[in-house]
C-alpha cells in the first residue's frame, strides 16, 4: 500500500495529515500576507495615475479581505483537532477557494497591465506575475489543491493577456508560462508528497513514542522499585505515586519526611544511615519498616547528588527477605523440633568458646532406648518422642541456655552455669524429667536419657575437644547402667585411649592367632547330660595377657572388628565342633552387626561343609536387637539360615526392650533365660513367675528353655520345679577349652569330672 492509499484508508490518519498541513501552511502565513501587502501598495502606487482611484480602491479592497479571510482561516486552523476530519477538509477548501481567488486577483493585476501598460509595466508585470507565482507555490505547498487553484488562476490571467497581446515574445512568453506553471505544479506534486513522508514518519514516531509512554506507565505503576531523591537532610524530594503506594502515605505527608523515620529502628536502619552520611554510592542495603500493621523489607541503592542530596531506586524485597530467612530457619533449625540444629550448636558453642571470663557447660543429652521405641512402635511415635523430649529440655533449661538437636536422639544444651552445684541440678533435673512416662499418640511410653557434662573448666583446647569430652562423659554415664549423668574427667580420656589401643591390638589378635574358644557346656536339666556347648571367644594378649569378653567384645563391635572376627568364630567352632560327641550341639553367638554382613551365610555354609558337621549341630544366638534393627531383613537372613537347617536362639531373653513378641515373629528354637532372673530365683517370687511364664509360653510353642548363670543347686532345682528344659552355669562348668571340655561328664555328682 502507498502513502497515498495509507492516508485515504485512515480518515484519522489523513485528518491528522491535512492538520499538520494546514497548519505548515498557517506558519508562513505571515511573510505571505507581508509579501502580499508589499505587493498590493507598489502595484497600488504604480496603478494610481493609470486606472481610476475607484479599481485601484476596489483592488485593495479584495486584497484586505483576502488577506483577512487567510487570517480568519489561520486562526481555525491553530483551534481544530486532528480528529475533526470534516472540518478540517472544509477549512482545506477555504484555502483552495482563498488562493483562486488571490490567484486570480494577482492574474488579473498582470492582465491588466500587459494589455494596458507600456513596456515598463509589461516587465513589472512579468516579474510580478513569475515571483508571485513562485511565492505562492512555496506558501501552497503543503496544500496542493490551493497551490493548484492558485497557480491555474494566475497562470490562465497570465496566459489570457499574452494571448490578447500577441506577437513572437508573446508566445515564447506563453510556452515558457506553460513550462513554469508545469514545473511549479510538478514541485508542488513532490514538496507535497514528501512532505506526507515525513508527516508520516513523524506520526509513526509519534506512535511508538506513545506506544512506549503507555508501557513505561504500565511499568510505573506496576513496578516493584520507585526512584527516592533526597535532599542533604535525608528528607524525602518529589515522592513518586509507587514511592507513596509502597508508604502507604499521601504524597504530602512523604515530602520533606525524613527517610530513615520511616523505617523500624534497628540495626539495619543504623546501618543506612552510616551510608547516608558517607556520601558514597551503595548498593541494596536492606532494611525493615512497618506498612500499616506488616512489616516490609526495601532495600536501598543510592548515588550522592552534587547539591549533597540523593538519589536512587528503592524495592520491596519483603517476599525475598523472607524467603531468604526461611532457607536461613532450616539451614539453621531442625525441622521436627524447631531446636537449633549442629550448625547452630556449633556456631554458639564457638561464640561461647570466645568468652574466656565466663565459664561454659556442654551437656550431651542422650535418650536410652529411642531407637528401640522407633524400632518397635514406629517412626510416627518416634518423631513425637523426640518432639515431646525437645519441648521438656527447652522448659526445663528455659533461659539458663541453649538446647539443641544434633540428631537422632541426639540432644545438647549450652549454658553458663553459676556454679558446679547448679549444674549438677540442671543435669539431674533433666534426667529425672525424661525418665517419666510420656504419652505418646495414647501409648505410655518410658525413656529415660543419660547425660555427658563438659565444662570450660576441664580445660578443651577447641571446640572439638570440648565436644570430645562431653562425648566422652555420655559414653561413660551410658556405660554406668543409663539414666545416669557423668561429668568429665580426665580417666575418661585415658579409657578412651585404652578403648583405641584396645582397637588398635585387636586388629592383629585374628591375624596372629591370639583368640581362641572356650566352650560351656549346656546340660539337659532333667538327665544331667550335657547336649551341647557354646563356644565363648577368648583372648589371649601377649601384651595384655588374657582379655575378658566384656573387654573386647563392645570395642570389636564399635570398630567393627566382630565381623570378621565372627567369621573366624564360627569357621574354629564348627572345626573343633568334629571332635566332640556327634549328639552335642555347638552354639555360636551372633553379633547384630554380623546380620548385615553379606558374608554371613557363605561362611556358615562353607564351614558346615568343610567341617562335615551337621546343620543341626550348629545353633547361633541372636538377642533381641537383631530382632528390633532392619527387622525385616535380619528375619529374612535368619529365615535363609533356618532353612539351611541351623537352629537359631534367642539370648539373654528377659534384658532387652522388650517382649514375648519376638517369639511370633520368628521361629526360634530356643530361649535362654538371662542370668539376672535365674540369680534370685530361689528367694524372689516375681523373678519365678517371669520363668514360670516364659517356659510355659516356650513349651506352647515347642521351643526348648536353657537358663543361663545357674551357679548353684537351689537355682538349679527351682529351674526344674518350673519346667526349664536345660542349664548352663558356673554350677556345671565355666567356659573351659575344647579338650578339657570332652572329659565332662555331669551325669554323676553335676561336678566337673578329669
Ligand atoms: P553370653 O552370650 O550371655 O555368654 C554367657 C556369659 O555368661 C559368658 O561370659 C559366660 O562365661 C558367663 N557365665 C556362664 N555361666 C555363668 C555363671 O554361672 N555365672 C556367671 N557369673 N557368669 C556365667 P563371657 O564368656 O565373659 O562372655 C560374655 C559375653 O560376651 C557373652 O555373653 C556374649 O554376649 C559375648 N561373647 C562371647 N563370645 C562371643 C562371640 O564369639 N561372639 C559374640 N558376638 N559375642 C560373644
Ligand atoms: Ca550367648
Ligand atoms: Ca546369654
Amino acid at each position: 500500500m502507498d502513502n497515498h492509499e495509507l492516508i485515504k484508508n485512515d480518515a484519522r490518519l489523513h485528518g491528522w495529515l491535512l492538520q499538520r498541513h494546514l497548519q505548515e501552511h498557517a506558519e508562513g502565513l505571515i511573510p505571505a500576507l507581508i509579501g502580499n501587502i508589499v505587493n498590493a501598495i507598489v502595484a497600488g502606487v504604480l496603478f494610481w495615475q493609470k486606472m481610476s482611484p475607484v479599481a485601484v480602491i476596489v483592488g485593495i479592497a479584495v486584497m484586505s479581505g483576502i488577506v483577512l479571510h487567510r487570517f480568519h482561516i489561520s486562526r481555525k486552523v491553530a483551534v481544530v483537532g486532528a480528529d475533526e476530519t470534516v472540518r478540517l477538509q472544509s477549512i482545506s477548501q477555504e484555502v483552495t477557494v482563498n488562493a483562486a481567488i488571490l490567484g486570480g486577483s494577482w492574474g488579473l493585476a498582470t492582465f491588466y497591465m500587459m494589455t494596458m501598460g507600456s513596456p515598463a509595466d509589461h516587465m513589472f508585470a512579468g516579474i510580478l506575475g513569475s515571483g508571485m507565482m513562485a511565492a505562492g507555490t512555496i506558501t501552497y505547498r503543503t496544500l496542493p489543491k490551493a497551490a493548484f487553484a492558485y497557480l491555474i488562476a494566475a497562470g490562465g490571467a497570465s496566459f489570457a493577456a499574452l494571448f490578447i497581446v500577441q506577437g513572437p515574445a508573446a508566445i515564447a512568453a506563453m510556452v515558457l508560462l506553460a513550462c513554469f506553471l508545469f514545473i511549479l505544479m510538478a514541485s508542488v506534486r513532490k514538496t507535497f508528497d514528501r512532505s506526507c513522508i515525513r508527516h508520516l514518519h513523524e506520526h509513526e514516531l509519534s506512535e511508538s513514542a506513545e506506544t512506549i509512554r503507555l508501557l513505561l506507565h504500565d511499568y510505573e505503576e506496576q513496578a516493584s522499585d520507585w526512584l527516592v531523591t533526597l535532599d542533604s537532610a535525608g528528607h524525602v524530594v518529589a515522592p513518586g505515586q509507587n514511592f507513596c503506594a509502597a508508604a502507604a502515605m499521601q504524597a504530602s505527608e512523604l515530602e520533606g519526611f525524613r527517610l530513615t523515620d520511616l523505617l523500624i529502628k534497628d540495626e539495619n536502619a543504623a546501618r543506612l544511615r552510616r551510608y547516608l552520611k558517607g556520601k558514597k554510592a551503595f548498593r541494596e542495603i536492606k532494611a525493615a519498616l512497618k506498612v500499616g500493621d506488616k512489616t516490609r523489607w526495601w532495600a536501598f541503592s543510592m548515588r550522592p547528588r552534587d547539591d549533597g542530596g540523593w538519589r536512587g531506586v528503592v524495592y520491596d524485597v519483603t517476599v525475598q527477605h523472607e524467603a531468604e530467612q526461611k532457607v536461613q530457619y532450616l539451614a539453621h533449625f531442625d525441622s521436627l523440633t524447631n531446636l537449633p540444629n549442629r550448625l547452630l550448636f556449633n556456631q554458639r558453642l564457638t561464640a561461647a568458646l570466645s568468652e574466656p571470663d565466663t565459664q561454659t557447660a556442654l551437656l550431651y543429652v542422650d535418650l536410652d532406648n529411642f531407637k528401640d521405641v522407633n524400632d518397635s512402635l514406629g517412626h510416627p511415635v518416634g518423631d513425637h518422642l523426640l518432639q515431646t523430649v525437645a519441648q521438656t529440655l527447652d522448659i526445663v533449661v528455659g533461659q539458663q541456655g541453649l538446647v539443641a538437636r544434633l540428631g537422632g536422639d541426639e540432644f545438647a544444651v549450652i549454658c553458663h552455669p553459676e556454679s558446679d552445684e547448679a549444674l549438677e541440678a540442671l543435669a539431674e533435673q533433666i534426667i529425672d524429667v525424661l525418665a517419666k512416662t510420656m504419652s505418646i499418640n495414647g501409648i505410655d511410653i518410658q525413656c529415660s536419657a543419660s547425660v555427658g557434662v563438659a565444662t570450660t573448666a576441664d580445660g578443651p583446647a577447641d571446640v572439638s575437644q570440648f565436644q570430645q569430652f562431653a562425648d566422652l562423659a555420655l559414653y561413660a554415664a551410658k556405660s554406668s547402667g543409663r539414666r545416669h549423668w557423668r561429668r568429665f574427667d580426665t580417666a575418661m580420656n585415658d579409657a578412651a585411649q585404652v578403648r583405641r589401643m584396645v582397637e588398635f591390638d585387636l586388629r592383629h589378635a585374628l591375624s596372629n592367632g591370639e583368640l581362641r574358644l572356650h566352650y560351656q557346656p549346656l546340660v539337659d536339666i532333667q538327665t544331667s547330660e550335657t547336649t551341647g556347648c557354646e563356644a565363648l571367644l577368648r583372648w589371649e594378649s601377649p601384651m595384655r595377657g588374657f582379655v575378658q569378653p566384656a573387654d573386647f567384645i563392645p570395642v570389636a563391635e564399635e570398630s567393627g572388628l566382630i565381623v570378621p572376627i565372627g567369621e573366624w568364630v564360627i569357621r574354629e567352632a564348627l572345626n573343633e565342633a568334629r571332635m566332640m560327641p556327634e549328639h552335642m550341639t555347638i552354639s555360636v553367638n551372633l553379633s547384630p552387626l554380623q546380620m548385615r554382613s553379606p558374608n554371613l551365610i557363605p561362611t556358615i555354609v562353607n564351614a558346615l561343609a568343610s567341617s562335615g558337621v551337621a546343620a543341626s549341630r550348629l545353633e547361633l544366638e541372636i538377642t533381641e536387637t537383631v530382632l528390633l534393627h532392619d527387622s525385616d531383613a535380619n528375619i529374612a537372613t535368619l529365615n535363609a539360615i533356618h532353612d539351611l537347617g541351623v537352629r537359631i536362639a534367642l539370648d539373654d531373653f528377659g534384658t532387652g526392650y522388650s517382649s514375648l513378641s519376638y517369639l511370633r515373629r520368628f521361629p526360634f528354637d530356643k530361649i535362654k533365660i538371662d542370668r539376672s532372673f535365674v540369680e534370685d530365683i530361689d528367694n524372689r517370687e516375681d523373678c519365678r513367675a517371669i520363668i514360670r511364664s516364659v517356659v510355659s509360653l516356650a513349651q506352647s510353642l515347642g521351643i526348648t528353655t536353657t537358663a543361663e548363670g545357674v551357679e548353684r543347686t537351689e537355682q538349679l532345682d527351682q529351674l526344674r520345679a518350673e519346667g526349664c528344659t536345660h542349664v548352663q552355669g558356673f554350677l556345671f562348668s565355666k567356659a573351659v577349652a575344647a579338650d578339657q571340655l570332652t572329659g565332662l561328664d555331669f551325669t554323676k555328682g553335676r561336678r566337673r569330672a578329669a
